[in-house]
């Protein structure tokens, strides 16, 4: 009896030790995949988020042969944002709602769907979504493909066959809870964030078991301490930083609860340090005379713990927002020469206006200059790590504040940039924007818009409404800028072949010289593209460059959900700066693939 207990003990604790063996060899298994440069495993192409190809097949000479090899009609007719995976053969992507995964299969010819899976949602969830009905994409690992259905639930298929691994709930749409984002697999774990900022909604990060789907942690950004994850790992840079329960003491009364930056942009990672990166979304309501106080951690840089969730460090940007500025646009990570001083770094173009170079392992801000005409701040005092504000600019309660710069769609919104090691430059999608602004006062309901501020954007100084710039972080420098016409809305993408690519809202598909800015080539999808450009090498060794096209989102709404042109205010503002949209682009879904001849 003894002897069968002590084997049963034994043959217990193999199996736990496999257990923990067994964690590791998923997160190398990812590691290995996102360095090959034939495959794009990972939303941002690795966990940097470089969006930065080795692949030099379609280089600067030959790009201008660059034609249609095939496309794909997605079934859908909502905005498109993020970029499709190719990876065995196989390209997945994620559609707007209802949110249609497909598998393509490229090893056939016009490659075909290999399977297809699309969720059953409740419809109403669509009226609870803040900026039109998009995802940002899946992620891939451990044989599954995982995404987020815009009612919160987290799902995992089975990579070969589209079958349903686990699905997982975690938020309720009755109370503005919806996902938007993509999830970033770390080790054994899924991260994902959630969306409803406009909802009053409090925002969190949480890790689910990528085998089985069980939560393994859930962290706020608000709250006491304990609920946010600061604890005996916290070591913030800033000594203001140091006082307990900032989620809670930086507000009044219970107003963290009502929405408290949400957490649905891009995730980073990395592995030497491990730590994890992303960006919390703005204080609930918009009307910053309800909720006097930093609000503190909206509007936050994190570095968390992938392992137990615990922060590391925490940088709030914006305290006590006035503008919507939302800090959830990405951490791209890469080592750079500050001040003659090698630093792992991680730069981030916020709503706000200011490109900011970070210590990735301290917090510490290194560099942080506009990358537009701001105005609502001077400057950033790298002292303390705060905006010099503009008094003038700081919006209020039953007052309309105007000619505010960057708008609330930021000089950047989500659209991510890409980094280019070879140039040492950041290519960055950028809106030209500006607004007015007037608080209201607003009460909670669940499940109902609780912004508070009556809001239009206009286009900034010159008129063009967004530009492609290229970005040197070390020193805070805009070192060439492409004005267009329509905010540059969509991811780019940057290779080994001397290529910048991205797309615009009015639906042209360009490469342009890193160097210079100079137009190598462009097509036009007829339909607008706000998604992100990736590339390939196919099963016959050519490479390929897709992208997906599908106007919509914030920007889009107007020609997507069919806005009043009307109403300036419609769509947060949005329409009064977009209304001539409809003019130039229609409704549409499409992925299209190029190649060489
Ligand atoms: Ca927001």
């Amino acid at each position: 009896m003894r002897k069968f207990t002590s084997s049963g003990w034994w043959a217990l604790q193999a199996a736990a030790l496999l257990a923990i063996a067994a964690a590791p060899a998923v997160a190398q298994d990812l590691l290995q995949l996102q360095r090959d440069p034939n495959q794009w495993v990972l939303p941002g192409k690795d966990y940097s988020l470089t969006r930065y190809s080795e692949l030099n097949q379609i280089n600067a000479s030959n790009v201008k042969n660059l034609k249609v090899a095939w496309t794909f009609s997605t079934g859908t007719l909502n905005g498109l944002e993020g970029a499709p995976l190719v990876l065995n053969n196989t390209m997945y992507f994620v559609t707007s709602f209802p949110n249609i995964v497909y598998a393509l299969d490229l090893t056939k010819e016009g490659a075909p769907i290999k399977w297809l899976y699309k969720p059953t949602q409740e419809p109403t969830v669509a009226g609870v979504a803040c900026c039109d009905l998009v995802n940002r994409g899946v992620a891939y690992a451990d044989g599954k493909i995982f995404f987020n259905q815009l009612d919160a639930t987290t799902v995992a298929l089975d990579a070969n066959t589209g079958q349903v691994v686990w699905q997982v709930k975690q938020g309720d749409p009755k109370k503005g809870q919806t996902i938007t984002g993509a999830p970033l697999v770390i080790k054994d774990k899924v991260i994902t964030g959630i969306s409803g900022g406009e909802f009053g909604v409090r925002g969190f990060v949480t890790a689910n078991d990528i085998r089985d789907g069980h939560q393994i942690w859930r962290m706020y950004s608000t709250g006491p301490d304990a609920e946010v994850g600061i604890g005996p790992e916290y070591k913030p840079f800033y000594k203001e930083y140091k006082a307990k329960d900032l989620g809670v003491t930086t507000w009044t009364g219970d107003q963290w609860k009502l929405g408290g930056g949400t957490t649905w942009g891009w995730y980073s990672y990395d592995p030497e340090l491990n730590l994890f990166y992303y960006g919390s979304g703005n204080p609930g309501t918009w009307n910053p005379d309800q909720r006097p106080g930093d609000n503190k951690w909206s509007m936050s840089i994190w570095a968390r713990n992938p392992d137990n969730g615990q922060v590391r460090w925490v940088y709030q940007m914006t305290p006590h927002d006035a503008w919507d500025y939302d800090g959830v646009n990405e951490m791209i990570l890469v080592d750079q020469v500050i001040d003659g001083k090698p630093r792992k770094t991680l730069v981030h173009f916020d709503r706000n206006g200011f490109a900011y170079t970070l210590d990735r392992a301290t917090g510490e801000v290194l560099v942080a200059q506009p990358y537009g005409p701001v105005n609502w701040a001077k400057g950033i005092d790298l002292k303390t790590g705060r905006p010099i504000e503009n008094p003038e600019k700081r919006t209020k309660q039953g007052q309309n504040t105007t000619d505010i710069c960057p708008s609330a769609m930021g000089f950047k919104d989500q659209q991510p940039a890409s980094y280019n090691p070879k140039t040492k430059l950041f290519y960055v999608p950028t809106n030209n924007l500006c607004m007015e602004y007037e608080g209201v006062e607003v009460s909670y309901t669940a499940g109902v818009p609780y912004v508070g501020a009556i809001v239009k954007t206009v286009p900034g100084p010159g008129g063009h409404r967004g530009a492609l710039i290229a970005w040197d972080a070390t020193t805070g420098r805009k070192v060439w800028a492409n004005n267009e016409k329509w905010s540059a809305w969509s991811g780019t993408l940057s290779t080994a072949g001397d290529v910048v690519f991205y797309g615009t809202m009015d639906g042209w598909f360009k490469a342009v010289s890193p160097t210079t800015g100079q137009e190598l080539w462009k097509f036009r999808t007829g339909a607008g593209i706000i998604g992100a450009p990736m590339t390939y090498i196919g099963p016959d060794g050519k490479q390929y460059v897709a992208i997906l096209a599908g106007v919509g989102g914030w920007s889009g709404a107007t020609v997507s959900l069919d806005l009043p042109p009307d109403d300036p205010t419609a769509a947060l503002g949005a329409v009064n700066a977009f209304k001539d949209l409809t003019k130039e682009v229609a409704k549409s879904g499409m992925l299209f693939v190029f190649s060489l001849p």
